[in-house]
């Protein structure tokens, strides 16, 4: 590469604050020389927003822990220049989490730099802008059910009920688990959306009410097994409503952080409770969620749950998305303006 090519300037998402902690969020010029230290430089080919994204931007949630910051936890590219033996130029890469886009520069950049062990080789036989439609969320909601499958639910155990059903967890979860064969019951506040989650796979659609309240400590066993996106009186309903021995991937707290349960579904009917990070998961379970990603994820399925924009639709896409209403992936085309 040349020193030209590393002089020149692209475009960032910068996301600051002042020192009465009012934040603010900028479009500015960068060049390479204004990166955080790494030993890997890519080039952003694509990336996304997730929730997470959506909390970084608006400030909603303190996720940014490093200020100014670049938010954007997820991206896909190309290398351009490695300082350790793990990549090469040319080598097409990706990323989720491991705190870039909250404590390192992320992916709303025209490049970031990095440290190579958290990036991964892009899955054979998925595009960049494709490993973005999936992103932390669907790789997540991946993550989910490899924990179900290694408790031993199989699609004989029963119903797999989604909940946020039509956000990037759900929608993900949804086009797997009814590729893999299981019965899906899949849980929203937009039932206006049915056609769509039943064209995702979804076989029964329940309104999110059902779950969202206050319940009982157990309830009439319903599902297997659940991924829980909602997290508060949901995943304490959806846990209360889980057959003898199932259990509930729980990764999200899309209603709230609470978990206003009892122990009555654990001691009284041996359901479990498995957690799920998707930030700081260990390399290998990482390479094998996203091979899982693209032998069972059908693409045509992928596509009806993606939309496309280019980089100056990225601020109103994580404003929609902390309001509830994007449906499914947003993928950034970063060579797009
Ligand atoms: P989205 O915003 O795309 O989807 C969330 C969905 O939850 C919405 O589409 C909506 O679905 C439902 N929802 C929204 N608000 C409420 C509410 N108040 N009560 C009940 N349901 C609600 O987010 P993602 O799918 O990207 O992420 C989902 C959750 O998972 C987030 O909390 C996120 O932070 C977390 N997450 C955690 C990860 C981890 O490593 N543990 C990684 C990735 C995400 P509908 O309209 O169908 O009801």
């Amino acid at each position: 590469m040349s020193a030209n090519a590393e002089n020149t300037a692209f475009r960032a998402i910068l996301v600051s604050r002042d020192d009465n902690k009012k934040q603010s969020v900028d479009v500015v010029t960068l060049n390479e020389q204004d990166l955080m230290p790494g030993d890997v430089t890519v080039e952003v080919e694509a990336t996304t927003v997730n929730y997470k994204d959506g909390l970084a931007i608006t400030g909603k949630s303190p996720v940014v822990r490093h200020w100014p910051m670049v938010p954007g936890i997820d991206l896909a590219g190309t290398v351009i220049r490695c300082d350790s033996n793990a990549f090469k130029p040319g080598d097409k890469v990706l990323l989720n989490g491991f705190g870039v886009g909250e404590v390192h520069w992320g992916a709303y950049a025209g490049k970031a730099r990095l440290a190579s062990d958290w990036l991964i080789p892009l899955p054979t036989g998925l595009s960049a802008k494709e490993a973005m439609a999936v992103g932390t969320a669907g790789y997540t909601a991946m993550l989910c059910i490899m924990a179900l499958e290694r408790h031993g639910i199989t699609p004989a155990s029963g119903p797999v009920v989604v909940t946020g059903a039509n956000g990037g967890v759900g929608t993900v979860a949804i086009a797997v688990l009814s590729k893999l064969g299981y019965h899906v019951i899949a849980s929203t506040g937009r039932p206006s959306e049915e056609a769509f989650l039943k064209g995702l796979g979804a076989a029964e659609i329940i309104d999110r009410k059902e779950l969202s309240e206050p319940g009982r400590p157990l309830g009439k066993e319903r599902w297997a097994a659940g991924v829980d996106a909602v997290g508060s009186h949901t995943l304490a309903n959806v846990l209360a409503q889980t057959k003898y021995g199932g259990a509930v991937a729980a990764c999200g707290l899309a209603q709230g952080f609470d978990l206003p349960s009892t122990v009555m579904p654990f001691i009284l009917r041996g359901v479990a409770l498995l957690g799920i990070d998707s930030v700081m998961a260990p390399k290998p379970l990482r390479i094998e969620a996203w091979n899982r990603i693209a032998r069972d994820l059908d693409r045509t399925k992928l596509a009806s749950l993606t939309s496309e924009v280019g980089f100056d639709d990225i601020i109103k896409t994580a404003e929609a998305i902390v309001d509830g209403k994007v449906r499914g992936r947003v993928v950034i085309d970063m060579t797009r303006a």
